[in-house]
């Protein structure tokens, strides 16, 4: 962790002074959820509705889908674990991503890396597209590519920092700049490295996203998503949008996503050093018959610019064996890593994106979808030596043998 992104400065600590750990867990209990009772843990406010006192003017809270105190709690949390001026809370990842869809006008350019979530693509490539958006896929670790896709309709720029699931790094302060030098907005998808180990706010970018679903929550029982931005007009269009379409989170969840986000750090830090501990075995033992993709790895061809912009390499590795059927057996015969989409949660879980959270990805689009060998490791809490024995005989049952040992 020692040659990564220092947590001096803007990078770890809030406006508050407060680092990240603490904010995490402190920053809950302010006094938007304080109540009379002293209650350790703020109250959910379920209500639909706030009873005003004057029949001409509205109080602080009102209706539930413009404003909630359990949601204005998260949304300050976030906010300064991001260092944004707002976020906000969706009910999903793709409603927070769908979002920015406000600020673009038909025939406006959206720039986007093409190595992201498959439902990205999709929404952009089908729904935004239906409004009249054009959407232009690019390799976005080549800020020069990027540079070239730009037209003076580019109105905004996405990529995300750590790409899923093919773990592709992008610049974020370079892509900032060009984002400055075209007027375009720079959103960041932050999912797989969460503000612990990046904040893109502070290399330039306008707004950053989360799939909450993830690492975020943490438990793989709420499904959220967030934006957080660093201009106040922005954050109030986005605002008034979240209240006019209804696409807030709903007070139950933002609940269950505070106290996940609680943990997050602990979480994150066991898992990632669990992660590297395993993407560094099977490199060492099954490769080169299998392609490890992690950015610690030192043959990570981006393991510079990460190392530059990001604390940790997050806790997702994925592996190519060359052959889809050899990867589909392993996936079949583990026993702690259970198939299934998503990523992120205190178990481990490996899934085949091309078959699976990729597969929406349209069919003029597929030449930019992972391989079909690729397996996605999500990284657990389970001990480091058990994930271990369970991949190598699984590896191993599927008839690839350890090279070295
Ligand atoms: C899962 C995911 C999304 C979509 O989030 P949902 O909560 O599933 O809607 C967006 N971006 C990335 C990187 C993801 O992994």
């Amino acid at each position: 962790m020692d040659e990564h992104a220092s947590d001096a400065s803007g990078s770890q600590r809030s406006h508050a002074g407060w680092a990240i750990d603490t904010l995490l867990v402190h920053h809950a209990r302010d006094a938007s959820t304080a109540d009379a009772s002293g209650a350790t843990v703020p109250p959910t406010y379920t209500s639909a509705t706030f009873d005003q006192e004057r029949a001409t003017a509205f109080g602080r809270f009102d209706y539930s889908r413009s404003n909630n105190p359990t949601r204005e709690a998260l949304e300050r949390t976030l906010a300064a674990l991001d260092g944004g001026v707002r976020a906000l809370a969706y009910s999903a990842g793709v409603a927070a991503l769908d979002a920015l869809a406000d600020v673009l006008l038909p025939g406006d350019e959206v720039v986007c890396s093409q190595d992201v979530y498959g439902g990205t693509c999709r929404l952009f490539s089908e729904a935004w597209a239906a409004r009249g958006v054009v959407v232009k896929y690019v390799d976005a670790t080549d800020t020069g590519a990027v540079r070239a896709a730009c037209t003076s309709k580019t109105r905004l720029i996405h990529a995300e920092a750590l790409g899923n699931p093919l773990l592709t790094v992008c610049d974020v302060a370079a892509l900032a700049g060009v984002a400055r030098s075209v007027r375009a907005l720079l959103s960041i998808d932050n999912t797989t490295l969460t503000p612990i180990n990046l904040r893109p706010l502070s290399l330039g970018a306008d707004v950053v996203i989360h799939s909450a679903t993830k690492y975020l929550n943490g438990h793989s029982d709420v499904t959220a998503g967030t934006l957080t931005v660093t201009d106040r007009s922005l954050a109030q269009r986005l605002a008034f949008h979240q209240n006019a379409r209804g696409s807030a989170l709903a007070p139950r969840d933002c609940a269950e996503l505070h106290r996940g986000i609680a943990t997050l750090s602990v979480r994150l830090e066991r898992q990632q050093r669990t992660a590297a501990a395993l993407a560094k075995a099977l490199h060492e033992r099954f490769g080169p018959t299998i392609t490890v993709l992690y950015p610690g790895l030192e043959a990570h061809p981006r393991r510079e610019v990460h190392r530059r912009q990001s604390r940790g390499d997050g806790a997702v590795v994925s592996l190519c064996t060359g052959d889809a059927d050899v990867s589909a057996r392993i996936a079949e015969s583990l026993e702690l890593f259970s198939i299934r989409v998503s990523f992120g949660s205190v178990t481990s879980s490996i899934s085949m994106p091309c078959f699976m959270s990729h597969r929406s990805i349209p069919s003029d689009l597929r030449r930019h979808a992972p391989p079909p060998d690729l397996l996605r490791l999500s990284v657990g809490l389970e001990d480091a030596e058990d994930l271990l024995a369970d991949l190598t005989s699984a590896i191993e049952r599927a008839g690839i043998k350890g090279g070295r040992s």
